[in-house]
């Protein structure tokens, strides 16, 4: 090699050292401290629990009237407003919707928390905030089934699922969100819902907190331009979920569904991705759950506004495992049965699933399964291996109300085998906190330990009682834990 020719190679290392330099520096995330303090200083202080209404959300909406633009997209079936929230001038769209299913508002929060960090200016966030004003063009538009969510139930007024109209377009709710998507035309969309907390990581006992999909606009599920840029796209939010969750992202089933809005919306040619927000233990509320979504989606924005997605590969996205529906809240290993006067040993599966009251909920138990439970998780798992399953009586003696039994006084009647105790004065349906069925208008309780049962009964060695289980709750009676109880009186 000859001295000007080393030269110029020398200066062609130096300029490609240069670009790979300034393509980092382009495609650098955000480091999710830095972002985990801008959802502490922005979160939404008048949202503090997942059963907010339509009235609720009105002064929050047009609190930020002067820093986007706010639009009444239309009128859901019993009239109340669905309304667009525009905000950022580049020439990159995109469109977030929540709360199709009106009992799935843990995004609709992240939304608004999200409006206050992007309306804010003179901090050091501003350099992310004009980057994605410049680069892009947002169209919010929080809780799109606003009658599902006052009375906190996942279809519509008509009874519609509304992520079953895409097509169709039987509901009012439905019609909105198909105009908003052709007029608009983004590039790409976020479709904000809530599952069940039941869902863990397939063969894991961890819980799905997080579940995403870059849903298919076909039923042979192929990849085009559009999908392959929404599964970049989660790629690089589900880095960040791994640093805040480990194992606990799922990846949902992308069976084809004609008649869904996700699976349309990519197919009407805009980049979509669900996020599905589970649940996470000791987050009744989903408040923490909240707060991923605002990290997820600023991610995603980022990632949006630097084409930093780019960088990701659809297999990473494969990658992540597939969700399952496996967890219950408590698993009840070997105890003896006995029918026919035969002894069984048999595995009990039980949930206790919500109920809505008013800003609040109650829990139903219920006998999910039994048998082999080897399949399931429980959040709580017992081996109850020499117990046996033992009838709770009802207390003889009225006490005047609820507030008239303490916790103590309820855990020392369950160890001389009552269940239920009765009161004189409140109404069914009062909650309450006690580890006991309190009974006002019945007499007796369901009890039983076979599918669709009831989960009140005690477990037995001998006549030694040792645990109690009461409405799906395991109260040990020889070492009783706090626990926050769910119920309601009878
Ligand atoms: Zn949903």
């Amino acid at each position: 090699m000859k001295r000007n020719q080393f030269s110029l190679f020398l200066l062609f290392l130096v300029f490609i050292i240069g670009c790979k330099t300034a393509n980092e520096e382009k495609f650098e995330s955000l480091n999710t401290p830095f972002l985990e303090s801008a959802f502490e200083k922005f979160k939404e202080p008048a949202i503090t629990h997942r059963r907010f209404r339509h009235a609720d959300l009105q002064p929050l909406i047009q609190k930020h009237q002067n820093s986007f633009q706010i639009t009444e997209l239309g009128k859901s079936v019993e009239g109340r407003s669905i309304t667009s929230l525009d905000w950022g001038k580049g020439s990159t769209k995109v469109m977030l919707w929540s709360q199709m299913h009106g009992n799935e508002s843990t995004a609709t929060m992240a939304l608004f928390d999200l409006f206050n960090f992007l309306e804010a200016s003179g901090d050091e966030y501003d350099s992310l905030r004009n980057l994605l004003k410049t680069s892009l063009s947002l169209k919010f538009i929080p809780m799109i089934n606003p009658d599902g969510a006052e009375v906190f139930q996942r279809r519509n007024a008509l009874d519609i699922d509304l992520n079953r109209d895409a097509i169709s377009q039987i509901s009012p709710e439905a019609v909105i969100l198909k105009n908003a998507r052709d007029s608009f035309e983004p590039e790409f969309g976020f479709n904000l819902h809530d599952q069940q907390v039941y869902y863990n990581v397939v063969n894991t006992a961890k819980q799905a907190t997080i579940s995403v999909l870059a849903p298919a606009y076909n039923y042979e599920t192929e990849i085009n331009e559009v999908r392959g840029r929404a599964m970049k796209t989660i790629v690089g939010m589900n880095r960040l979920l791994q640093e805040l969750i480990p194992g606990q992202v799922g990846k949902y089933d992308d069976a084809f569904e004609p008649r869904a809005f996700g699976d349309n919306i990519q197919k009407w040619g805009t980049s979509t991705i669900l996020i599905e927000s589970g649940g996470y233990v000791g987050d009744a509320e989903k408040q923490y759950i909240r707060k991923l979504n605002f990290l997820i989606i600023l991610n995603a924005l980022h990632q949006i506004a630097t084409q930093s997605y780019e960088q990701h590969s659809i297999d990473e996205y494969f990658a992540i495992p597939d969700n399952d529906l496996q967890l219950v809240d408590l698993i009840i290993k070997e105890m003896q049965v006995e029918v026919e006067g035969k002894k069984f040993p048999v595995d009990l599966a039980i949930r206790r699933r919500e109920n809505n009251a008013d800003s609040t909920f109650y829990v139903t138990g219920n006998v999910e399964d039994l048998g082999d439970m080897q399949v399931y998780f429980g959040f709580e798992e017992i081996d109850a291996t020499g117990l046996s399953f033992k009838e709770g009586k009802v207390f003889e003696q009225e006490f005047e109300n609820l507030a008239a039994i303490s916790s103590e006084e309820a855990i020392e009647l369950l160890r001389q085998g009552y269940l239920g105790v009765k009161i004189k004065n409140g109404k069914p349906g009062d909650l309450h906190q006690l580890p006991i069925l309190i009974l006002q208008s019945k007499k007796d309780f369901n009890f039983g330990w076979k599918t669709g049962s009831s989960p009140n009964f005690f477990l037995a060695e001998g006549d030694l009682l040792k645990y109690a289980i009461v409405n799906g709750y395991l109260i040990d009676l020889e070492n009783p834990k706090e626990q926050v109880l769910k119920q309601r009186v009878f």
